[in-house]
């Protein structure tokens, strides 16, 4: 397998912004919002000032029915490549801009069409399940899609007989062939590199400074395995251990019980977490699980991005209307 990863870009601080220059810029995308019919749609992983001043903040599959939904004109995506693309694609009527197109993915990276073809080629009448984190190419080549918070259930709606290739999160793979005990799933060895250095000596190290903290998983972490093994042997109390999405974390958050939580995901989703779960404590597994293809984006180039309609993602119709098929399945299954 040749896997080509992009370079991650340094994160683009805005620690210079006075108070006015943040007021103005501010000020500004709300004009421009108005004046384009635009509505900011925002990952969990983004730097706060974006999840603050986003109209809807989610994780992939959350933000792929918003711009599926929307009535506006023209979407400003603050995420990554990918789900600019599968925002075009689910509305090519809509204009859809990325911030800034250093904005790619480590994961998605880790698959291109041409494998995909060959492995396909490899394996005769298996069904092709991609996780959303993929280009549309890549898309177009799948039979279904699927996030962390659906993939159990896109799995489990295959006959149990059909051969599956999952791909391309081999963390993520490996869970849902935990979770469905379904041997006849064949895992794509690629990761993400933020939730691949999440690792089990960072969860224990968690455990042992915060007892009483519920711990939350994202099933692309590296440490996921371990932590199964450690539930099914009991060194883990399964009441306080939970494998979540990062909107399954909220929701779980805002509903516990528990006032203490350590997370294992990249680091953005902790504003969204103290935002919604107000007067309930939040630390990351892992400080540095930050994620630089996501922190390029900023509240300059958000304000640049509507002011000169820029940069506009597209997809090919003939590859947005095959992947359009499996982005579909996806959203009628979960
Ligand atoms: S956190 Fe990982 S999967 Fe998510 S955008 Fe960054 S590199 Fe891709």
């Amino acid at each position: 397998m040749t896997v080509t990863l992009p370079v991650v870009p340094p994160p683009v601080e805005e620690e210079h912004l006075s108070k006015s220059q943040r007021a103005e810029i501010l000020a500004e995308i709300d004009a421009l919002r108005t004046k384009h019919n635009a509505v900011v749609l925002a990952h969990s992983y983004q730097v706060p000032d974006l999840q603050d001043i986003a109209d809807f903040v989610g994780d992939s599959l959350g933000l792929s029915r918003q711009a599926a939904e929307t009535d506006a004109d023209v979407i400003v995506f603050c995420g990554v490549h990918f789900m600019a693309e599968t925002a075009a694609i689910l509305s090519p009527e809509k204009t859809v801009l990325l911030p800034d197109l250093r904005a790619g993915c480590s994961l998605a990276s880790s698959i291109t069409a041409d494998e995909l073809r060959d492995w396909k080629a490899q394996h005769p009448g298996a069904v092709v399940v991609s996780y959303v984190n993929t280009t549309a190419e890549v898309k177009a080549e799948s039979d279904y899609c699927c996030t962390s918070a659906n993939a159990v259930q896109i799995i489990q709606s295959i006959p149990e007989d059909q051969k599956i290739l999952f791909l391309p999160d081999l963390f993520l793979g490996e869970w849902v062939k935990r979770e469905t005990g379904r041997e006849n799933i064949e895992l794509w060895l690629g990761e993400c590199h933020v939730h691949a250095g999440i690792v089990s000596e960072d969860v224990e190290r968690a455990r042992h400074d915060w007892p009483d903290a519920e711990l939350l998983i994202h099933p692309e972490c590296a440490c996921g395995s371990k932590c199964m093994l450690d539930l099914q042997s009991g060194k883990l109390d399964s009441a306080r251990t939970k494998v979540l999405s990062t909107e399954g974390m909220v929701r779980h958050a805002m509903q516990s019980e528990s006032d203490q939580f350590v997370v294992a995901t990249e680091t953005g989703v902790l504003h969204r977490l103290n935002k919604l779960a107000p007067g309930k404590e939040f630390r990351a597994v892992r400080e540095s699980a930050v994620c630089g293809f996501m922190k390029v984006n900023n509240l300059t180039n958000v304000r640049d991005s509507l002011r000169h309609m820029r940069h506009h993602v597209t997809v090919p119709q003939e590859i947005a209307d095959r992947a359009r098929v499996a982005i579909d399945r996806m959203v009628s299954i979960g």
